[in-house]
């Protein structure tokens, strides 16, 4: 399929095909020299990878290409200079690619497009030159920032620093420099690399689509166990400017939780959240979506109203969470206001929640049983 990336960029494949050959042959050469690999490496090694990871989930995607939250420049500044370590292009470089991901997602234009297939969107996107050039024209408000500007600057010198002078320098500590850069710097650099490359394949193309079938993204927590969170990209295509990808608390995303620890410290300010309605109405709409398709290859359905039936269902339901979410507000309001007077209201409101919140469970299980069995319902 025709991309717009078509010229061969030797110094990418050269780069991202020899640091794994590297990797290999730097753990076999320790391990047969009767060196070995000491734990404090390993560790070391961990701690790397989950740093510069979360340096991408948190800082250049959250951060600097959706900016759904506010951070002081000692933040900016750390993430700059960690995330340099996974040698995966500067902030500017990275953001100016990622938002013409999300613009153009599926189509010629995405730089990662999926749709040219599973290892073109992995790795095979790197192998060729952007035709034409990026002009950074995307991340205008990007280059305001000057940090973003020296990090660009100097990307290369920086990111061989972070990447194998520290974790050589840390490791020589203990006495093992060459674990330091073989497995805390090459490896580390190598995994990373193929954890967050899964973002741009396997999360467009394993999982669920509850929120919405007009791009690929897909919703799994299987991959959100090995992209830092970032498996919930159904949910992240339909709302970019969310701080988080997985919304629920058990939902595993170290991304959002790096980031209301960093707010909670005052660090972090801004952070943006999509209202639960919004969200709620988005999977209401797929639901039916997926239900309408379903009954519509149904045989014998023809004579049945069942169109009319889903969106009474789907509005009872609405109402049913609309009512539910308004006295949790107005219970939240009360509670604020701390006089004697409420009390008695607050009473009343915690009862009504109560009721509002069954209603909408019987509504709900109502719409899954429509859902799985629409014929006999
Ligand atoms: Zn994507
Ligand atoms: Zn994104």
């Amino acid at each position: 399929m025709k991309t717009s990336r078509t010229p061969n960029n030797w110094t990418n494949i050269l780069f991202f095909s020899l640091t794994p050959l590297l990797a290999i042959a730097g753990i076999y050469w320790l391990y047969a020299s009767g060196r070995g690999v000491p734990a404090a490496t390993w560790v070391l090694t961990a701690i790397g990878l989950y740093a510069t990871g979360l340096g991408i989930t948190s800082g250049y995607h959250r951060l600097f290409a959706h900016k759904t939250y506010d951070a002081p420049w000692p933040i900016r500044l750390f993430f700059l200079v960690i995330t340099s370590g996974s040698f995966e292009g500067s902030a500017l470089e990275w953001s100016s690619d990622h938002r013409t991901h999300h613009r153009f997602v599926d189509t010629d234009k995405d730089p990662y497009n999926i749709k040219a297939g599973f290892w073109f969107a992995h790795i095979g996107w790197l192998f060729k030159r952007p035709s034409p050039p990026l002009l950074y024209d995307n991340v205008t408000d990007l280059l305001r920032d000057p940090l973003i500007r020296f990090q660009h600057r100097y990307y290369i010198p920086l990111a061989i620093l972070v990447s194998f002078g520290i974790p050589t320098l840390i490791a020589s500590l203990w006495g093992d420099p060459w674990g330091g850069f073989f497995v805390a710097g090459v490896t580390r650099m190598v995994f990373n690399h193929h954890a967050t490359f899964c973002i741009n394949s396997v999360c467009h193309y394993l999982g669920t689509q509850p929120y919405s079938d007009r791009h690929t993204g897909r919703d799994s927590w299987i991959t959100a166990i090995f992209t830092y969170g970032e498996g919930y990209h159904n949910y992240h295509h339909e709302f970019p400017g969310d701080y988080r990808n997985g919304i629920r608390a058990w939902h595993w995303d170290p991304g959002k939780w790096l980031i209301y620890g960093l707010k909670k410290v005052g660090l972090a300010r801004n952070l943006k959240k999509v209202q639960p309605d919004r969200i709620f109405q988005a999977r209401l709409e797929m639901d039916e979506k997926k239900l309408v398709q379903k009954l519509a290859t149904h045989p014998g359905l023809a004579k049945i109203d069942w169109h009319h039936l889903v969106s009474k269902n789907r509005q009872r339901l609405i109402d049913a969470h609309a009512h539910f979410l308004k006295l949790k507000q107005d219970y939240k309001r009360l509670k604020s206001e701390k006089m004697d007077y409420v009390a008695d209201q607050m009473e009343k409101v915690h009862a009504e929640i109560q009721k509002a919140r069954e209603n909408f469970e019987r509504s709900l299980t109502e719409w899954r049983m429509l859902l799985r069995n629409p014929v006999v319902a």
